[in-house]
């Protein structure tokens, strides 16, 4: 993500864009440092890992972080009546609590999409920024936020990662290399051709935040460069957060993807289709 609007100065609070960060769902989590920032940003440019996006049709990935009660009933089901599947990155610790913005599905939503076929992903268990803890930290949180999903699901593997609020250090990211599959950011972008596997870039599926003008240009160029697009978004409700995508928005993104001719897979399976172990 792109941090709006710093003045330079050591110690300023510099609030990270609101379009992608709900940060006030209870957390009041800044970059409280200047060095914070910079740290994201180098973070963000530097690669550990790469794969080449060499497709022989576009794929199209929606994940859902958090995540709401409404993504499990509504947006599953939406991405299922057109035979497609979707990413779930859950944040074990906030299981089944009612925040500011929504309720967090329970532990039993989360049985319930894994045997649905869809991908259940690591997110921390503590939902903090990754940049707030240190390597030693980050690696517990990972590590207690696995532990409690595949208690939920004992055959879960190999799992993928999605930044809380999108937002990283350097030594997390590259512990990321042991931790996690691959990660995915809130950095906008297509993946096509050489892409970093520890910062995946996404575009936010927000009636907010996405015209449906910009959604068929997304949805053109994907196709047209055969590429990988990702979204993501949080509640699907008919009157969704700023965050999240009404299920008239999500059925388009689906329904214009499968037109394009577009296969529509969970982040475990576009990497499988990468090539990607
Ligand atoms: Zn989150």
């Amino acid at each position: 993500m792109q941090a709006s609007g710093g003045t330079g100065k050591p110690a300023t609070r510099v609030r990270p864009s609101p379009a992608l960060s709900p940060f006030d769902d209870g957390d009041d989590a800044t970059f409280n440092r200047f060095s914070d920032r910079i740290v994201h940003t180098i973070a963000r440019r530097v690669p550990f890992r790469t794969a080449d996006v060499r497709l022989d049709k576009p794929i199209v990935s929606f994940s859902f972080d958090d995540f709401p009660v409404s993504a499990h009933e509504t947006g599953a089901r939406i991405l299922e009546d057109h035979g497609a599947r979707g990413t779930f990155y859950a944040a074990t610790g906030l299981l089944g609590q009612k925040r500011a913005l929504w309720t967090i599905a329970g532990a039993d939503a989360i049985g319930d999409l894994h045997d649905g076929g869809h991908e259940i992903g690591l997110h921390t268990h503590s939902h903090r920024p990754s940049y707030m803890m240190d390597r030693r930290q980050f690696v517990a949180d990972l590590a207690a936020n696995r532990a409690a999903l595949r208690r939920i699901v004992p055959d879960l593997a190999n799992e993928t990662f999605a930044y809380p609020f999108g937002l990283s250090g350097l030594v997390q990211k590259r512990s990321l290399g042991r931790l996690a599959r691959a990660s995915r950011s809130v950095q906008r972008g297509l993946n096509i051709g050489r892409i970093d596997l520890d910062f995946i870039r996404a575009y936010e599926l927000t009636d907010r935040g996405l015209s449906r003008e910009e959604l068929d240009r997304l949805l053109d160029e994907t196709a047209a460069r055969v590429g990988w697009l990702v979204f993501l978004t949080h509640d699907i409700a008919e009157t969704p957060t700023r965050f999240g995508s009404s299920p008239a928005l999500l059925s388009a993104s689906v329904e214009g993807a499968v037109r394009r001719g577009m296969e529509v897979l969970p982040i475990r399976d576009a990497l499988t289709r990468i090539g990607v172990s």
